[in-house]
């Protein structure tokens, strides 16, 4: 395998070894289908040639592959993260097609992983995708979790929310959370492992969270931005670890109607059971 040699917006021919900015050597995974593949977030200064290989390193749990999760796997997986595991124990609906776009009428019926897992392939089959229809619950999410990087909680209820946020706040890996109802969508980075910010159970006691699309219904591209912005996060975090200039701990809420999107920054509660030490 050749490696790269890049700088920012220029791509060089393939070298060994690769230089960041303070100068220091690294090995770097890169071939030249991976250079040209990627080229134009090689050029970011968020990702560059060391994110993209951090990229290719990293491994992230979807959980959920609705109207959010199949989307925000499609970018990464579009994105070069090297190991994503897909998990859902649902299948295509004919109502999922309004909104879940990596899905058509040819995946009627099937498992939405196993559907999921066929289309990825299909955009990178150099990654390692792993897919597990089976819905996560306390007892599994400690092992479906326990090598990844990030976890993106792609769900629609608030009792598997809870449990993803208390497995992944246990194991310290961070959580990218988005949520879409109406015309108005939600998203929130946890680092998971910082005492000065809250966790998902935090939040249920400041925000009524209960609203979803099953009750009061979505519109499909407002699920997309929610989506779109939870992949992009995890996307900075995945390339560039917390050094990443992406916010912690802020509960943003957009209105797609309005085009507005506002956000505060979420406390730790002194009485929440998942996350607080009275030591
Ligand atoms: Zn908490």
């Amino acid at each position: 395998m050749h490696s790269c040699s890049i700088t920012r917006r220029t791509v060089h021919s393939a070298t060994h070894t690769a230089n960041d900015k303070a100068g220091q050597v690294f090995e770097c995974s890169l071939n030249k289908q991976d250079i040209k593949r990627y080229s134009r977030q090689l050029m970011l200064d968020s990702i560059e040639d060391k994110g993209q290989a951090k990229l290719t390193r990293s491994h992230a749990v979807v959980i959920g592959l609705g109207g959010l999760g199949s989307l925000v796997a499609r970018y990464l997986a579009g994105a070069g993260v090297g190991t994503l595991t897909l998990v859902d124990g649902d299948t295509v609906d004919i109502s999922n097609l309004q909104r879940q776009v990596t899905y058509n009428e040819m995946h009627l019926g099937e498992l939405k992983a196993k559907s999921l897992y066929n289309e990825l392939r299909k955009v990178n089959s150099r990654l390692n995708i792993k897919f597990k229809s089976l819905y996560a619950d306390s007892k599994n999410l400690p092992t479906l979790i326990s090598t990844a990087d990030c976890v993106l909680d792609c769900t629609d209820n608030i009792e598997t929310r809870k449990h993803i946020n208390t497995a992944t706040l246990r194991a310290s890996i961070p959580l990218f959370i988005a949520a879409a109802s109406g015309l108005s969508w939600q998203a929130l980075n946890l680092p998971q492992n910082n005492k000065r910010i809250g966790c998902y159970a935090c939040l249920v006691e400041h925000v009524d969270v209960r609203e979803d699309c099953l009750s009061k219904g979505v519109l499909g591209p407002v699920v997309g931005m929610a989506a779109c912005h939870q992949a992009t996060q995890a996307l900075l975090f995945l390339a560039k670890g917390f050094s990443a200039n992406i916010k912690w701990g802020h509960y943003l809420t957009g209105k797609a109607d309005l085009g507005s999107l506002k956000s505060f920054m979420l406390p730790p509660s002194s009485t929440c059971e998942v996350c607080h030490d009275p030591n």
